[in-house]
């Protein structure tokens, strides 16, 4: 891997919100440019070997620095060694940003109603697109879905709320709906392709999937993107394809 396709930038700050989740902050570079759902390739020197793994910016592109938000795969040469992570530490950062789950990618449905689902560190990119005025604008509703195990594993939830009253501010179509699967007792506790299937989703937002209206954007667990995908699909929603169709998807490892 060329070391020249890499700036080195400075860890600002880093917070811990379980013992396998973490976010941490870079410095930017003025050359890096992306928009809201792309990801950053990230590296770390590893034995002398740079190691480098994709990470979706949780930032909005107005912002200053770039967040980032990580699990620790256990036993992983990335993640067990990004886990030490301290402010001041250097990170090697692609100059090129990727990827293509973005809203812009959308044309047909015109934009109506938005739903992000997410498991794990999938929240990342939705978060990055929640801070762009623009996206309030375009949509008359959105859901933001977040499935985790654990409660104890729902992050990010009180800057959820502050992005919504900065960003989102007067509108009034926007449902937070987390998803705790491991905890029979929370509200809604089935995996995503069920809740898709039995409607519980759609009964808990009091809004329909339709073909018709839906922009719906589905990233982490692969096999998540997989089933959902699938259900979706079985709801007469479409695969987005040259900026026509329903859905848009990023896996996550
Ligand atoms: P996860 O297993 O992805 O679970 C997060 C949420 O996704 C849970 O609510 C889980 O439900 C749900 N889920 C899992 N499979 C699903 C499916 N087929 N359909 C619908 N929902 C599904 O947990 P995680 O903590 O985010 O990640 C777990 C492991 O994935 C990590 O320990 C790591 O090994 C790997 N991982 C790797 C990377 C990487 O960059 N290499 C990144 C993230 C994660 P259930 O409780 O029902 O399972």
């Amino acid at each position: 891997m060329s070391i020249e396709k890499f700036s080195v930038e400075k860890v600002l700050s880093v917070h811990r919100w379980a013992h396998n989740l973490f976010s941490f902050t870079l410095t930017r570079p003025a050359h890096f440019k992306f928009s809201a759902g792309q990801f950053a390739r990230i590296g770390l020197m590893v034995n002398g070997e740079l190691v480098v793994r994709a990470y979706s910016v949780v930032s909005s592109p107005f912002d200053e620095t770039l967040e980032f938000f990580s699990i620790v795969v256990p036993d992983g040469a990335f993640t067990s060694n990004l886990q030490h992570l301290k402010v001041g530490d250097e990170l090697y950062l692609d100059k090129v940003s990727y990827g293509y789950l973005t809203l812009a990618r959308y044309q047909l449905p015109v934009p109506q109603d938005l739903w992000l689902l997410a498991t794990g560190t999938g929240l990342a990119p939705f978060l990055s697109m929640l801070q762009d005025f623009e996206t309030w604008k375009k949509y008359q509703h959105i859901n933001l879905v977040y499935s985790v195990r654990t409660a104890s594993e729902l992050a990010y939830v009180e800057r959820i709320q502050e992005i919504t009253a900065l960003f989102g501010e007067g509108h009034t179509g926007f449902k937070f709906v987390p998803i705790i699967t491991r905890d029979p007792n929370a509200t809604l506790h089935d995996r995503l392709p069920i809740l898709i299937a039995n409607r519980e989703l759609e009964k808990t937002i009091g809004l329909s999937l339709n073909p018709a209206s839906s922009h719906v954007m589905l990233c982490g667990n692969p096999q998540m993107v997989e089933d959902t995908k699938e259900a979706l699909k079985q709801r007469g929603l479409t695969m987005n394809r040259r900026g026509e169709g329903n859905i848009a998807v990023e896996n996550y490892w």
